[in-house]
């Protein structure tokens, strides 16, 4: 049987507005009501961020803490993701979420360049959250933006910075990044299963019109997807997305196209080796 997908959805990030898609959901009773849909139609990771009441990025743990449990209460068996990425704090504030003891939450390994800036992890500040996602039992997503992120992973997982088998996330096509190269992802996929282990899951992320490309390269490659309005806002250059679930509906198909079962919830777990859901 073939391995079932599982689809993430990235409800909201730190950059779109209202003005670039109404969809946008915003406020917590909004993120809740976007992931349930989203998760009514086969999403099983839902990886968060919070914003303040003028959309703006916030790291705020209590917003974070009401929205984990809206998530927990409307969407039973959801993973809940929380980023710790840097578009919504500086240093430590990053992860001060951490000890609302989400399933998971991101973790960025390395620098690199973003369209106007530089994304600044650094070596410090990395195994400081590493140390926390240990500390609290948060298993970590690590995004890689480039091949050495791929890495550095593998090196901190040996170390045990990283106790559980490191799930990574291939991000493609963010402006001045890694942009979405098929030769690359392919390398991508050799490098996560030599370092570590054939059957080690993997999950794949492309920005704005890369979107859907990275999503047929993960489905029909074995990985798993994200989808979402963090990533991407439109359906094609003319047409904004609806909703976070029509996003997802876009993986679901993709899943049928390629033969791939959609995961459920508590596949989801088990393929990821989280805990069942309280
Ligand atoms: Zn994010």
């Amino acid at each position: 049987m073939t391995t079932p997908c599982i689809i993430c959805v990235a409800i909201t990030g730190s950059l779109p507005r209202k003005a670039d898609n109404p969809a946008v959901p915003v406020t917590i009773t909004e993120q809740v009501e976007s992931t349930h849909a989203a998760f009514e139609a086969g999403a099983t990771i839902a990886h968060c961020h919070v914003r303040n009441e003028d959309e703006t990025p916030s790291s705020d743990p209590d917003k974070f803490a009401a929205l984990k449990e809206g998530l927990e209460k409307h969407c039973p068996g959801i993973i809940v993701q929380l980023s710790t990425g840097g578009r919504s704090g500086a240093g430590q504030a990053r992860g001060g979420m951490l000890p609302l003891v989400p399933d998971m939450a991101s973790l960025s390994v390395g620098s690199n360049n973003f369209p106007t800036r530089v994304y600044e992890n650094p070596p410090d500040l990395v195994d400081w959250l590493a140390a926390e996602m240990v500390t609290h039992g948060v298993k970590p997503e690590i995004e890689a933006f480039d091949l050495s992120h791929i890495l550095k992973a593998h090196e901190m997982w040996k170390k045990g910075q990283i106790t559980d088998l490191p799930y990574v996330q291939f991000v493609m096509g963010v402006k001045n990044a890694m942009p979405a190269d098929r030769e690359v992802f392919d390398y991508y996929i050799k490098t996560v299963h030599r370092l570590f282990g054939a059957n080690a899951p993997w999950c794949a992320a492309g920005i704005g019109p890369n979107q859907i490309v990275l999503n047929d390269w993960a489905v029909s490659s074995g990985g798993h997807a994200r989808t979402g309005l963090e990533d991407n806002v439109r359906l094609d250059k003319s047409t904004l997305a609806p909703s976070n679930a029509a996003l997802v509906r876009r993986v679901v198909d993709l899943c049928a196209k390629y033969e791939r079962p959609v995961a459920t919830a508590a596949q989801a777990r088990k393929i990821l080796g989280l805990r069942a859901a309280a």
